[in-house]
C-alpha cells in the first residue's frame, strides 16, 4: 500500500475545506476504497475520514417521499421501518447484496461510488483502461461472464455490481450533493457513466464533490407490485449476473405504468423508458411482459468466446424480465431475511 495522508472531518464544510480536489479521496465504511488501495489498483494520497459528518439519517421528505443519509448504513437502510413499508423493493436489494458484516459498515454514498468487479481490473498484471486509461482492455476477448451485454464501449465492457443502485434507479432517487463551488442534485439516471471514451471515469460526480443524501419520491403507486430479482453463481455473497428491479401500478387487470431496471449488465443499472411505454395500457401478462423484455434487451451483444463467453446473459435476463414482471404483477415480493435468494418464493 502506498503511503497517505489522513484526517478526520467533524463537518460538512470542513470535509470539502480538507480534501485536495485531485488527490484526495472520501473515506466512509472503507469497505471498497481499502480494498482497492490495498492491491494498489487506487492510490490517493490523502483521506478524509467522513464518518462523523451528521449525514446517517433516514426521515420523510416534504413532498411525502425519504431521505437516506449518505452516511446511514446499508444495513440500518434496509432494516429502516420507513423503507421496510414504502420502498420494500430498496430492503430487499440492499439485503440482497455482500454479507451482513459488510452492510453493518457499508454507506450508501459509498454504495453508489463502489467500482466495477472486473478480474481484470483489480489484476494490475493485465492492462485495464478502466484503471490506465489507454492501456487496452484485457476482458473483450478474454474471460466476460460478468461483463456487459448492453451498452458497453470498445474501450470497457465493464458492469456496475450494485444492488442498491438497481433499486435507486428503478425508484427514480435524486442523489444531493456538495462541492466548493455550492450544491447540486443529480438524477439517478444522470449519476453513472457508461463508458465510451472514458472507462475511467464510472459517474458525473466531480471528485472534490461529496454526497449529502439520496431523496426517493413518494412510491405509493407502486408499492404493491415490486420485485427485486438476483440471479448470480451462487446463493449468496456473490455479485449479480443479471438482477430484475421492476414495478407495476396495476389497476383491475391492466397495467398503468411500469418501471423496469437491469443490473449486472451494463457500467450502469440500466433502464429503457420505451421498454416500460410498451407495458403501459396494457392487459396484465405474458405477452406485454415478452414484448417489453424484447425492447428491453434490444442491442444486447455478446462479449467474449468460449467459457468466457457471457451470450448466456441475453436469455438469462429475457427470462428472469419475463418472470419478474408475473411476480411483481402477483403482488409485491419482500425477503428481509440474510442469505436467501431475492425474488425466490
Ligand atoms: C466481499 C464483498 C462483497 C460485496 N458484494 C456486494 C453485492 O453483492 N452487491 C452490492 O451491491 N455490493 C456488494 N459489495 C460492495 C459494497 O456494497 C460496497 O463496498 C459498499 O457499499 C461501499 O460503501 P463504503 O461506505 O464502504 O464505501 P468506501 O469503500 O468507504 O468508499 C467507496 C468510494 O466511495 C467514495 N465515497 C464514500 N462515501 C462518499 C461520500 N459521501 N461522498 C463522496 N464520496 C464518497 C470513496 O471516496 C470511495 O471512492 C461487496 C463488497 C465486498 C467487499
Ligand atoms: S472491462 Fe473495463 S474494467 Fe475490465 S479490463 Fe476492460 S477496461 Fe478494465
Amino acid at each position: 500500500m502506498n503511503p497517505f495522508a489522513y484526517s478526520r472531518a467533524q463537518d460538512v464544510g470542513g470535509a470539502l475545506q480538507a480534501l485536495l480536489a485531485t488527490e484526495g479521496k472520501f473515506i466512509a465504511g472503507g469497505t471498497n476504497l481499502l480494498d482497492l488501495m490495498k492491491e494498489n489498483v487506487m492510490r490517493p494520497a490523502q483521506l478524509v475520514d467522513i464518518n462523523r459528518l451528521p449525514l446517517d439519517t433516514i426521515e420523510p421528505s416534504p413532498d411525502g417521499g425519504l431521505r437516506l443519509g449518505a452516511l446511514a448504513r446499508n444495513a440500518a437502510t434496509a432494516y429502516h421501518p420507513l423503507v421496510r413499508e414504502q420502498y420494500p423493493l430498496l430492503s430487499t436489494a440492499i439485503l440482497a447484496g455482500a454479507s451482513p458484516q459488510i452492510r453493518n459498515m457499508a454507506s450508501n454514498g459509498g454504495n453508489l461510488l463502489q467500482r466495477t468487479r472486473c478480474y481484470y481490473f483489480y489484476d494490475r498484471g493485465t492492462p485495464c483502461n478502466k484503471r490506465n486509461p489507454g492501456e487496452g482492455c484485457s476482458a473483450i476477448g478474454g474471460l466476460a461472464r460478468q461483463h456487459a451485454i448492453l451498452g458497453a464501449s470498445e474501450h470497457c465492457i465493464a458492469t456496475h455490481p450494485s444492488d442498491m443502485c438497481v433499486a435507486l434507479a428503478a425508484l427514480d432517487a435524486t442523489v444531493h450533493v456538495a462541492s466548493p463551488r455550492g450544491d447540486r442534485a443529480i438524477p439517478i439516471a444522470d449519476f453513472h457513466r457508461l463508458p465510451g471514451e472514458r472507462p475511467d471515469m464510472d459517474t458525473t460526480l466531480a471528485n472534490d464533490e461529496l454526497i449529502l443524501s439520496i431523496t426517493l419520491p413518494p412510491s405509493a403507486g407502486f408499492r404493491g407490485h415490486s420485485v427485486y430479482m438476483k440471479l448470480r453463481e451462487r446463493l449468496s455473497y456473490a455479485f449479480a449476473l443479471v438482477s430484475v428491479a421492476a414495478m407495476l401500478e396495476i389497476d383491475g387487470g391492466t397495467i398503468r405504468a411500469a418501471r423496469l431496471a437491469l443490473g449486472g449488465v451494463a457500467h450502469k443499472p440500466w433502464r429503457d423508458p420505451r421498454a416500460e411505454a410498451l407495458l403501459a395500457g396494457q392487459p396484465v401478462g405474458e405477452e406485454a411482459f415478452a414484448r417489453a423484455a424484447d425492447a428491453l434487451l434490444q442491442g444486447a451483444t455478446p462479449q467474449g468466446v468460449g467459457v468466457g463467453s457471457n451470450a448466456f446473459k441475453i436469455p438469462l435476463a429475457r427470462r428472469a424480465i419475463v418472470r419478474a414482471l408475473h411476480q411483481a404483477a402477483q403482488g409485491t415480493v419482500t425477503n428481509f431475511g440474510d442469505n436467501v435468494r431475492a425474488g425466490e418464493d
